[in-house]
């Protein structure tokens, strides 16, 4: 069982051939609409590759609201601790690039407006879960209250530093596992990620400020993990990525449908996610590309 905090967000994909430089306007390609939100694309990943899943979030009363809690509701998400905010729902307008890489500006609307209050409500959906996971799309207040909740509860925590913002102690001190990129290690750590000395460099640096257990995904190089007994890298599967969008997301919520508690099973774990996250590179939009669970397998050969 698996329970999100996060964000909703539905996504403007916008492709064009470049990024404009400053003062040029430039026409784009396509624009398409898909659900999104890192809370999102993390709850459907796990409740694609077969978790049961819950999801506390918050949504405008508008178009996109009822949009986003459809694209929940069809993955068989619990979204009864979905509410309705007076802002509007959370948007992101994505630049996707003809080489794959995207680069987004987010709205955060309705998800800036989870409260504690909000926590409290859904703390049931947190007692109940293996796994508690979050990011940095909703408020940090929020995190703190539910992932000291969670450690109360014996839920195991993982966090998502995203987007990269440093993260107070107080929070770290609740983190069973972290998942984080290249750019959100580095700010975290302030280590260059070069080579392999510099991940178990920064590793060991997360586990001074609390975090025992960590993953640094990679990009198309791969993910990087430590725990406390076990450490290695896994390379990312080959494949013709088109956006590059909610790679992570996709990992991460594959990770957590498939860890045991004890995350005695992560190498395997990491193994499922990767396939999950190389499927999702390979077409277009967040929630749209991440694959169910029976994609995964068959495309691991099993
Ligand atoms: P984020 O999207 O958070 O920046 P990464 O880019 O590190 O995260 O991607 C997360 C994971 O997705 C990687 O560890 C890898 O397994 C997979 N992945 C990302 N990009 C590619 C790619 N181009 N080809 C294959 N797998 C990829």
């Amino acid at each position: 069982r698996v329970t999100v905090l996060g964000s909703l967000n539905v996504d403007n994909i916008m492709q064009i051939k470049r990024l404009p430089l400053p003062g040029e306007t430039m026409t784009m390609s396509a624009k398409q609409i898909a659900g999104g939100g890192k809370g999102a694309n993390q709850a459907i990943a796990a409740a694609r590759s077969g978790a049961i899943t819950a999801f506390i979030g918050k949504v405008g009363e508008d178009e996109q609201g009822r949009l986003m809690k459809k694209y929940l509701t069809e993955a068989n998400i619990d979204t009864s601790s979905v509410t309705l905010a007076a802002q509007e729902t959370g948007q992101a307008f994505i630049l996707l690039q003809e080489s794959g890489e995207n680069s987004i500006l987010v709205l955060g609307g309705a998800n800036q407006a989870i409260t504690n209050d909000d926590i409290e409500q859904a703390k049931d959906k947190i007692s109940e879960a293996d796994f508690l996971i979050t990011q940095f799309e909703t408020p940090l207040e929020t995190a703190i209250t539910a992932f000291k909740y969670a450690k109360e509860n014996d839920v195991v925590t993982i966090l998502n530093p995203a987007p990269a913002k440093r993260v107070p102690e107080e929070l770290l001190k609740n983190v069973d596992l972290i998942v984080l990129n290249e750019t959100e290690t580095e700010l975290l750590t302030e280590i260059k990620i070069t080579g392999e000395d510099s991940w178990s460099t920064a590793a060991e640096k997360l586990a001074q400020l609390g975090v025992k257990n960590t993953i640094i995904t990679l990009g198309s190089k791969g993910a990087y993990y430590k725990t406390t007994t076990a450490e290695g890298f896994i390379s990312a599967f080959k494949v013709n990525a088109i956006d590059t969008t909610a790679a992570g997301d996709t990992f991460l919520g594959a990770l957590s449908s498939q860890l045991h508690h004890d995350l005695s099973n992560i190498e395997e774990a990491i193994v499922y996610a990767s396939m999950a996250s190389a499927l999702a590179v390979q077409k277009l939009g967040a929630i749209p590309s991440i694959p169910e669970v029976d994609e995964v397998n068959n495309a691991l050969g099993g």
